[in-house]
């Protein structure tokens, strides 16, 4: 069976002292409780070296929360896979929906950055999901396949060494956490898509207010294998009760 993946996406929040704090607690925590899962967090790219170090000898691991979809070279800004995995990170988030809507980034732009975090070592998660005009309008599964096919279409085989989140837009953020039916079918989806792709063994994550008092119910889905959690992975009790959920 596929292992679970609870991931913390702590977005643009934190500082030395706080993540420092953050992650003394986790540590502890875990110590005291071994975790049946993965355990990742995905933190703004600055941090990165004082993380690898908090880290060491621990179970969790790092995540950057952007890659570039280029090697190196004139791209002011960006940072490139090769730089996260110098720094410790295993995993990058790639099109989240707030690089989608704040930072245009397309469909093939996230596939393109995929495809670079596998060449340069890194594993990347997905991210797609719908917003609430398009769930309203019907079109759900329609937008999710279309985000998902982008990054098939661009890796092939290679779409076996990635990880998807599914994250509704309307239900980050926001308290509006998707029901466990409403998630699972749109995994399911997902599934079979990937299913056709020979990739059926790749882990989905649910995001979108996932807490500690709703992640059981959705980690007893089927095919959601983990959550990508943002706000509630920035309080260490809150997201050692949704590690200790995934099991
Ligand atoms: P929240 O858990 O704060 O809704 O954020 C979800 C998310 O966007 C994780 O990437």
């Amino acid at each position: 069976h596929r292992k679970k993946i609870i991931a913390g996406n702590w977005k643009m929040n934190g500082s030395l002292q706080a993540n420092a704090a953050l992650l003394q607690a986790l540590a502890a925590g875990l110590q005291v409780a071994a975790p049946a899962c993965a355990v990742i967090v995905a933190a703004p790219a600055v941090y990165l070296a004082q993380i690898q170090a908090l880290v060491a000898g621990t179970p969790i691991a790092l995540a950057a929360q952007d890659v570039s979809a280029h090697d190196a070279g004139a791209y002011t800004g960006e940072v490139s896979a090769a730089m996260l995995a110098e720094f410790g990170a295993s995993h990058a988030l790639a099109g989240h929906s707030e690089r989608r809507q704040y930072h245009g980034e397309t469909d093939a732009a996230v596939a393109a950055k995929a495809a670079a975090a596998l060449a340069g070592g890194i594993t990347p998660i997905v991210c797609v999901g719908e917003t609430l005009q398009e769930r309203e309008q019907g079109q759900t599964a329609a937008v999710v396949a279309r985000q998902l096919a982008a990054v098939i279409d661009l890796l092939g085989a290679r779409t076996r060494d990635i990880v998807v989140a599914y994250e509704p837009v309307w239900a980050i953020g926001t308290g509006r956490t998707a029901t466990p039916e409403q998630a699972q079918q749109v995994h399911a989806a997902l599934r079979e898509q990937l299913q056709h792709a020979d990739a059926q063994d790749v882990c989905i994550l649910y995001g979108g207010s996932m807490n500690a008092a709703n992640a059981a119910q959705l980690l007893a889905q089927p095919d959601i294998d983990g959550g990508l959690v943002g706000g509630a992975s920035l309080k260490a009790q809150d997201f050692l009760q949704i590690v200790a959920a995934a099991r």
